[in-house]
């Protein structure tokens, strides 16, 4: 017979980990039971190739909120950032960009495309940073339910309207930011493709879409939802993203969280409407009047509880949840760094670009789109190569190198052929990318770790491979995140909550989620008694 906990938590991703954290420095019995053999789902540090220390999955830090990191204590507990320098952004023709949090630097660099481009660009960083800081407000929000079928959810949408009655006229903005697309919502502002390329980049990481996509202009901005002081606002954990999950999981441990690896749930027990446990894939089973799950809202209610539990019309929105994902990562161990033909050291202003977006135009990112709209891996993919290594000497033998490469678009189910046999082909296309911008970055390549969007999927359970666990789109966020009336981090299963990044304010690696639902779990506890 296990022991009762107060709370169980159904995966060790960052957000499981936090919630847990914060649950138990609250004095909760907490378990927390991971599938695999690490906790960290998505941010996690593995050497796949001897010697050489992979972020496997998430890879640049920049949205872990520091309410979280101050409140966790993760200095404490070895979690340090290494700044990533500018990012730049190699263009045909030996020509390149460069986009900084400096605004003044980034000027530097679009007044070569464009004056007028220059001119404009530090109103326009207003302008967004504008919307940006609502949107960090709202991070922290519970979503109330604008329906208002009850007393309390009537109270608290109008709590939070009167909260945020000052948005006004800014709400304008806030809608053109969740409607429009992003090559739209760029060319009010920009004239040069490659300056709205820069920008317009970020709607592709992680999402199926392309700049002309309606609702793509948000999916940018999420990007730049991080308050990380570094340069770019980007940064490379020592050690590895998975140094970020071990500080989170050793800094619960210290409050009694209590934490398993290889176990996999699969089943949520219920009892009346209400949860009592949660039970192994090896047949064991865990009680507990709360459990909280990490993992996808699909497989959370549509594989862990019988059908018959939930209210039909929370199962559809749950079914027609957006999860299809594109997004690949290569991880690679190698000889040297890449060499790009259009650096200059000098001119840029830093030694080695560590952070490097490849994809120079608003039509080379719309027709690598294109190729996926249609089930194939895009021709020419966009590339993100990042190069820890350089400045973090634990992550590879001396004199060589980890590069991560992330981009898009390899659709999970393609239309013809599948991963198994068309692996290779994503590989050199991409290969062909890299050696087009970095000549002769291939045949350094000591080993790598190829991961399309089925590979993602096995591996942390996030349904296609989902990097965010779901789309960002306006009807999968905030009060729709993962479904209308249930995105307070509640369920129709009493006891049941949601901490993962199926919930607000959805994914990367910010411990928000686990933070706000931690808040939840805590206030619903206090009402009890
Ligand atoms: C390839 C890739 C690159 C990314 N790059 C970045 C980046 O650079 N920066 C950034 O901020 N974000 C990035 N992201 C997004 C970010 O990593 C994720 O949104 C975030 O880590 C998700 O955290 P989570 O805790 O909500 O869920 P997850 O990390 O998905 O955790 C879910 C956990 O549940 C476990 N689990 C699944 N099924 C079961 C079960 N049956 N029983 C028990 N446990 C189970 C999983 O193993 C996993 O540990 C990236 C993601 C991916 C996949």
């Amino acid at each position: 017979m296990n022991p009762k906990y107060d709370a169980i938590i159904i995966g060790g991703g960052h957000n499981g980990l936090t919630c847990g954290a914060y649950l138990a420095r609250a004095g909760v019995k907490t378990l927390v039971l991971e599938r695999r053999h690490v906790v960290g789902g998505a941010a996690v540090t593995e050497e796949v190739v001897p010697g050489f220390k992979f972020s496997v999955f998430s890879y640049l830090m920049s949205l872990l909120h520091p309410r979280v990191i101050a409140d966790l204590e993760l200095a404490r507990y070895g979690y340090k950032v290494l700044p990533a320098t500018d990012m730049f952004g190699p263009l045909p023709g030996d020509d390149y960009i460069v986009f900084s949090d400096d605004v003044a630097r980034t000027q530097r660099s679009f007044v070569r495309f464009s004056r007028k481009d220059a001119d404009i660009y530090p109103q326009f960083d207003r302008y967004l940073m504008e919307s940006v800081s609502i949107m960090r407000q709202l991070l922290h929000e519970t979503p109330p339910d604008p329906s208002c079928r009850d007393w309390r959810a009537f109270r608290e949408t109008a709590a939070f309207l009167w909260k945020y009655r000052r948005v006004g006229g800014k709400l304008f903005r806030l809608i053109d930011l969740l409607t429009m697309s992003a090559d739209d919502y760029l060319a009010e502002w920009f004239e040069s493709t490659h300056i709205r390329a820069v920008l317009a980049y970020y709607c592709g990481i992680g999402t199926f879409a392309g700049p002309k996509s309606p609702g793509s202009a948000y999916v940018v901005m999420h990007h730049l939802l991080g308050e990380h002081a570094g340069a770019g606002g980007w940064g490379f954990v020592q050690g590895g993203m998975g140094a970020i999950t071990q500080a989170i999981a050793m800094s619960g441990a210290a409050h009694g969280l209590t934490v398993r690896t290889g176990a996999e749930v699969a089943a949520i027990e219920t009892r009346d409407g209400r949860v009592s446990g949660v039970t192994l894939t090896d047949g064991s089973r865990y009680d507990a009047d709360i459990v909280a799950s990490n993992v996808s809202a699909k497989l959370t209610f549509l594989k862990f509880l019988e059908r018959g539990t939930l209210p039909a019309e929370f199962v559809r929105d749950i079914e027609t949840y957006r999860t299809f994902s594109t997004a690949f990562k290569i991880n690679i161990a190698c000889e040297r760094l890449p060499q790009y033909r259009a650096f200059d050291a000098a001119n840029c202003g830093f030694a080695y670009p560590t952070y490097t977006h490849i994809g120079p135009t608003i039509e080379y990112l719309e027709r690598a789109y294109d190729d996926a709209k249609y089930g194939d891996m895009s021709q020419r993919p966009f590339v993100t190569p990042v190069t820890p290594s350089f400045v973090d000497s634990t992550v590879a033998p001396p004199g060589k190198h980890v590069v991560h490469l992330f981009g898009g678009h390899a659709p999970h189910t393609l239309k013809e052929g599948d991963w198994n046999s068309r692996r290779g082909e994503l590989v050199s296309r991409v290969m062909a990318v890299m050696d087009e911008f970095a000549p002769g970055f291939s045949s350094g390549i000591i080993d790598m770790q190829v991961l399309t969007p089925p590979d993602i999927e096995a591996a942390i359970g996030s349904p296609h491979g989902h990097i965010f666990h779901g789309e960002l789109n306006v009807d999968q966020l905030f009060w729709s995140r993962p479904a209308p009336h249930w995105a307070d981090y509640r369920s129709p299963i009493r006891g049941l909550y949601q901490c993962g990044s199926s919930a607000h304010p959805g994914g990367g690696v910010g411990g928000v989620v686990g933070r706000n639902a931690a808040r939840e779990i805590l206030r619903d506890r206090r009402a009890r008694r």
